[in-house]
């Protein structure tokens, strides 16, 4: 296998099965061994849902919901308490997630940040990164959907890293009929500018498609080579997430199949190989049962992993506790690794505030990734 695996017709054939699996999965892992080794990192988290108002309606969401079912903001105190359990577990990541812009549709939402002095829900996103910053040992990774210039340089000296999925790169997940339609904050033209915006700025930025709500094979290879322009032309994109659909019950895509796991591997695998040896690769392992299968199709890295909160996305999935975790890793030849939200090659004053910088030093080892006091905590 050569680069002419980059060929986009030899791409949509990996992704169809119709070429060698085989020959894919062998040269993603070679790929992986030859950037990382045999080293595999986590990220020890909490997740905060700041709000689960939205102003969008993709039809496989189950995170967002509407006020008086369940949509709502969490208040400082909320967020304080999840972060302090996170800190007495040693978790370094804060993840911020929440819905877009959900006061351009919902008058709750303006009320409640006018309650709280904000103009916009980035503003308060702001306003929790740095109180989690004031309060805890803990490091902000905010996932606040699309992002103007001005909000990126707010949330920069209190986020160590940001991110956004790309998800697809096709306009037509957006029409009429398909998930992405009436959804302003999905257009794809948008997301680039927001992930482009954040390499300009110089921020450690985390990327991905999603897999299985639509899209065809060659949507997806169009997707993986426009995550790696991006990346050529930024250096920015610290991690790619490669990330199956699960159908939720109480969505309108409730009955749609699910990625099958060989075809998804094969994708996984297929991004290693155009994204690169250096790529941080990863796939949640709390979206497949048997997720060792990904260590063969060339990831180094599982993701925000928590032994403190669900994974609000996914409420019906449990991360494997971190024993499992490491046990599974372990059986496969690696060494799992907890890191910060940033990578350890990005943890400098090129990509990091230089107030923050020192913080994230302190609690990161010699060669950058996370210091966790052993034995570590779990509930
Ligand atoms: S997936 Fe994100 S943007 Fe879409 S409805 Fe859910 S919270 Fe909103």
């Amino acid at each position: 296998m050569h680069s002419s695996l980059i060929d986009r017709d030899l791409a949509i054939a990996y992704v169809n099965g119709v070429a060698r699996a085989d020959d894919l999965l062998e040269e993603a892992g070679r790929l992986r061994d030859e950037g990382h080794g045999r080293v595999v990192t986590y990220s020890r988290k909490v997740f905060v849902p700041i709000t689960t108002l939205c102003r969008d309606t993709c039809t496989y969401c189950t995170f967002v919901k509407p006020p008086g079912a369940g949509g709502q903001y969490l208040t400082p105190d909320d967020v304080l308490a999840i972060v302090r359990a996170g800190d007495t577990y040693d978790c370094t990541e804060a993840l911020l997630t929440l819905g877009d812009k959900p006061e351009a549709k919902w008058p709750q939402a303006q009320e409640f940040l006018d309650g709280h002095g904000c103009e916009s829900t980035i503003d308060y996103v702001v306003q929790m990164a740095e109180l989690i910053r004031s309060e805890t040992r803990l490091f902000p990774h905010a996932n606040p959907g699309i992002m103007t210039a001005r909000d990126i340089a707010a949330l920069r000296p209190t986020n160590v890293s940001m991110g956004l999925m790309l998800e697809n790169i096709s306009d037509r997940l957006t029409e009429p009929g398909m998930p992405h339609h009436n959804c302003p904050d999905k257009v794809p033209g948008v997301r680039v500018e927001t992930i482009r915006e954040a390499g300009r700025q110089r921020v450690p930025f985390t990327s991905g498609i999603l897999v299985g709500i639509g899209e065809n094979s060659a949507e997806i290879v169009d997707s993986l080579l426009a995550l790696a322009d991006l990346q050529r032309e930024t250096g920015h994109i610290q991690e790619f997430i490669i990330q199956n659909f699960r159908a939720k019950a109480d969505t309108r895509m409730r009955h749609s199949p699910e990625p099958e796991i060989p075809y998804f591997v094969r994708v996984v695998a297929l991004a290693r190989v155009i994204l690169g040896a250096e790529a941080n690769l990863q796939v949640p392992p709390n979206l497949t049962d048997d997720f060792a299968v990904y260590l063969d199709a060339g990831i180094n890295d599982w993701g925000g992993v928590s032994p403190v909160t669900i994974d609000w996305v996914n409420p019906e999935a449990p991360w494997p506790n971190l024993e499992h975790l490491e046990a599974v890793t372990r059986a496969a030849g690696f060494e799992l690794k907890p890191r910060l939200p940033v990578y350890p090659e990005y943890l400098s004053d090129t990509w990091i505030d230089p107030e923050l910088l020192p913080a994230a030093v302190d609690r990161a080892t010699d060669d950058g990734y996370a210091a966790i006091p052993e034995p570590t905590r779990t509930p």
